[in-house]
Formats: C-alpha cells, structure tokens, sequence
C-alpha cells in the first residue's frame, strides 16, 4: 500500500492521507487545508466574486 499524505503548504500541517495499491511506501502532496482556505478568503473571495458579477 502507497499511503498519500496531503500536507498544507501554510501551515504545514497532515490534513488528509489516503491509501491507495501499489509500492509499499509513502508520498506527501502539497495543498490547502479547509483551515486555511478558509482563512485566505479562498471560499469567500469566489462567493463574492460572483456575487459582484451579478450586481
Ligand atoms: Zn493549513
């Protein structure tokens, strides 16, 4: 089992891991936790981008 581990490239923290077949071993993918997302304005910013959008 290859195990994948999803690291937060803010805060570098584990946020998520999965496993998936394959070599005995494991990866680390750089990402955005929902923490931080959250912070950055990730998920608002596009709300209210499209809110703009319609006024
Ligand atoms: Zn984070």
């Amino acid at each position: 089992m290859m195990k994948i581990y999803h690291i937060c490239e803010c805060c570098q923290q584990i946020f998520d891991n999965t496993e998936v077949d394959g070599p005995e071993g494991a990866i680390g993918l750089q990402g955005i936790c929902d923490d931080c997302a959250n912070e950055l304005g990730l998920y608002d910013n596009h709300t209210t981008s499209t809110q703009h959008f319609y006024n």
